[in-house]
């Protein structure tokens, strides 16, 4: 359904309208409306603002304080632009976001804005692709390019990029008639997802959670799932069949998935359920595409939508049904700019827009579950791997009493295990949440040790591309060959294993196998990412070594052996989500073994099996882990059974950033349900140049927390420099 730009009938013409505009010193002007135009709340203005346009959306202006300024003195906006106005349930949502987590409305507006050309919209653009003509001769150059543009079609610029020549060959190519031009209609429909393209069997269990989801589509209204079935299960093969119902109902349906890596694994079983892939957002699509995407959101003509965190604000047409896949993931909570956790936003979403929303998970946040224990969220539970396949059993390997050899960091009973499942044509997988060859490097003779200049961070050594680089701010130099302190010659010392380090420790022990390092550095673009599942599924790879990138998401079915090279590694951080973090992470990480016909298998290495995180997973018993964990939190006032909040202050001046917090510290509210723990100085002290200091603090539930912390900061004044910034919920806390 295509909303019409203007609900005439309904709405009587506004005269003086108020605006949020995206201005951070006047996020609210009041302007008049001329009588050749007619707006309505949520509509997108462009107004006069002294010399200058700004962009503003029309709001009630009894929801929005503001000055009032004398009917003479208002100026006319200039231009209503011809897209659909932000619908009340996004505007109630764009309010209900910056009331909760502290922040600026327009900042949160602006994430349901696409680009100024998005908003204009029409167009066309030009792409090039081959032509069929063939000159006889060739320059070589010219031949590679034409070999890597097969199939390809794409403005010069992409085309350069895809066949690794400069544009100026293209364009030469292009005159000489090699590449020919093809007009694009930049708002040329998608292909249609059809519903039915290929309908999986489902088994009970999966039918009955099925059922309850499309019911749900039907009675459009607002129905929380928690998901929560075992790694295999079919979470997505039951989600999917709500995707269709709302297709049928010519409803639009958002897929929220944690990370772009595990994209390509979804498109493809999306394509093949629904004939058509999704329509994707994130924040790496090109330009042309973005605008593309948004539009076709904004007319309701794009159907099912596939996006990170920052899909969850743009402005849907029609919505029937959200999903949160893979919903306990620690990136949909977003660190910077407007501090906001997807998923809680999502569920709000849901609630404006009176439709279901389905959290999955097979390893949900203490927070959901609580929540489905509280019969907030319905529970769906799928208990039993699809088709028969088994968990896989888990065993713990005390590294105090088996360790490594000296200088290597997989045991020997480990490297068996892998040596095993080599002869028998079957593959391992290392799990190492550590990009990078060593996370420390430093000076055998003096003992210098590598910091970055802009962080409290080591440089982490990169072995591929000869580089030490901080993992915060992305600062980075070539490996040196000498001490920078004592200029002692070959003295400098790797510290400590990550990834890249393991993945050559396999290929000592294990000469013959055929490895795999997938991290985030190897496996970057979506072509690598597809060639790396491609070779794995046809069994070209016999150990893959990896981070957290290769915790879930993908199906292997000779994986039989899973190896957790250190399980201390994440609760080392000691913040209060490290154990339940360092659960999903391990229990994901075993889901990814034995998902065929052959049973699986998963060793963790640790120096403290008897930690509780590890001791539950061993046993396999999840409830006593959640149990455990509630217990703690409880003890704690952690959420969810009390609030966390944290105020941070930096500034590129240390004695400036002490001061503020000082300053926010000395006008800490007293309540008896507030408890203000610092000022003190952020575990990440110094961060991309700019020194950090933090204050804690844990409330009760009844506690007003919101309102306490705008109260007390509104009486402050900082200087220019410094910048205060408000965490709801954190999760981290560095
Ligand atoms: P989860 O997300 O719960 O880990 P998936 O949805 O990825 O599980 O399913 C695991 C594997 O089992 C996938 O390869 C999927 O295609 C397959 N599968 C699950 N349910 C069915 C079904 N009803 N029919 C056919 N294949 C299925
Ligand atoms: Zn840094």
């Amino acid at each position: 359904m295509v909303r019409l730009p203007l609900e005439r009938h309904s709405v009587t013409k506004m005269n003086r309208i108020r605006l949020l505009v995206f201005n951070p010193a006047l996020p609210v002007l009041d302007y008049k409306v001329p009588a050749h135009l007619s707006v309505e709340p949520g509509s997108l203005v462009l107004a006069p603002l002294g010399p200058r346009q700004v962009l503003g959306i029309v709001w009630e202006a009894d929801r929005l304080p503001g000055d009032e300024v004398p009917e003479a003195k208002l100026r006319p906006i200039l231009e209503v632009l011809p897209v659909a106005p932000l619908a009340a349930p996004l505007r109630r949502l764009i309010e209900w976001c910056a009331d909760y987590y502290v922040a600026p409305m327009n900042a949160v507006a602006r994430m349901a804005l696409g680009s100024m050309a998005a908003l204009r919209g029409g167009g066309t653009t030009t792409e090039y692709r081959l032509s069929g003509h063939e000159p006889k001769r060739l320059t070589p150059q010219r031949a590679a390019a034409m070999d890597a543009l097969h199939g390809e079609q794409a403005t010069i610029r992409e085309l350069a990029a895809i066949a690794g020549v400069s544009e100026a060959v293209l364009r030469g190519m292009a005159n000489t008639g090699i590449l020919e031009p093809v007009t694009v209609d930049l708002d040329r429909p998608y292909p249609r997802a059809r519903a039915d393209f290929a309908v999986p069997d489902l088994s009970a269990e999966q039918r009955q959670a099925a059922d309850r989801f499309i019911a749900a589509v039907d009675a459009e209204e607002f129905r929380p799932f928690l998901l929560d079935g075992v790694t295999g299960s079919g979470k997505t093969e039951c989600y999917f069949e709500a995707v269709a119902e709302a297709i049928r109902r010519k409803c639009q349906v958002l897929v929220l998935l944690p990370e772009i890596a595990l994209t390509e694994n979804f498109l493809r079983r999306f394509e093949a359920r629904f004939g058509t892939p999704p329509v994707l957002w994130h924040s790496s699509l090109k330009a042309s595409e973005r605008r593309r995407a948004w539009r076709a959101i904004a007319s309701g003509e794009a159907q099912v939508v596939v996006g990170a965190r920052s899909a969850l604000f743009l402005p849907y047409a029609r919505l029937g049904l959200l999903v949160v896949d893979e919903a306990h993931e620690v990136s949909f909570k977003q660190d910077d700019g407007v501090r906001y956790n997807a998923r809680d936003v999502a569920v709000i979403r849901a609630r404006f827009e009176k439709v279901p929303v389905i959290l999955a998970s097979a390893t949900p946040a203490l927070e959901s579950l609580e929540m489905a224990e509280a019969g907030v969220y319905e529970r769906v539970v799928l208990p039993d791997r699809f088709g028969g396949a088994q968990l896989p059993e888990i065993a713990v390997l005390d590294l105090r009493k088996e360790p490594p050899e000296r200088g290597r960091w997989l045991a020997p009973r480990l490297v068996g295990e892998m040596r095993e499942r080599l002869e028998r044509g079957e593959q391992s997988l290392l799990f190492l949440n550590r990009r990078g060859y060593a996370p420390l490097t430093l000076c055998r003779h003096c003992g210098y040790r590598f910091q970055c200049p802009n962080c409290s961070a080591w440089l982490v050594e990169h072995r591929l591309s000869r580089r030490l680089s901080c993992h915060h701010c992305g600062h980075e130099v070539p490996v040196p060959d000498e001490c920078p302190e004592c200029h002692t010659g070959d003295c400098l010392v790797a510290c400590g294993p990550g990834a890249e380090r393991i993945a050559d420790e396999v290929k000592e022990l294990l000469p013959e196998a055929r490895t795999a390092l997938v991290t985030s550095d190897t496996l970057n673009s979506p072509e690598r990412i597809s060639e790396f599942v491609a070779a794995a599924e046809q069994g070209l790879i016999d150990v893959i070594i990896g981070t957290q990138l290769v915790t879930k998401g993908y199906h292997f079915p000779e994986l039989t052996l899973v190896g957790v090279v250190d399980a201390d590694l994440g609760l080392e951080g000691g913040d209060l989500r490290a154990g339940e973090r360092t659960y999903q992470q391990i229990a994901q990480v075993a889901g990814r073994a034995g998902r065929g016909e052959k049973p699986g298998e998963v060793l963790i290495q640790t120096r403290h099996p008897e930690a509780a995180v590890i001791a539950a997973l061993a046993a396999g018993d999840r409830d006593a882990f959640y149990a455990a964990e509630a217990e703690g939190r409880r003890e704690a006032g952690a959420p969810p059974f009390g609030r966390w909040a944290a105020i941070i202050v930096s500034s590129e001046d240390e004695a400036e950033a002490r001061e503020a917090s000082r300053a926010i510290g000395g006008a800490r509210p007293n309540l008896p349900d507030v408890l203000v723990l610092g000022p003190a100085p952020a575990p990440l002290a110094l961060l991309r140049g700019r020194y950090r200091y933090r204050l804690l603090i844990n409330a009760r539930r009844s506690a007003q927390l919101q309102d306490v912390i705008r109260q007390w900061l509104a009486s402050l004044s900082f200087p220019q420099g410094v910048r205060v910034s408000v965490d709801i919920d954190p999760y981290s806390f560095v």
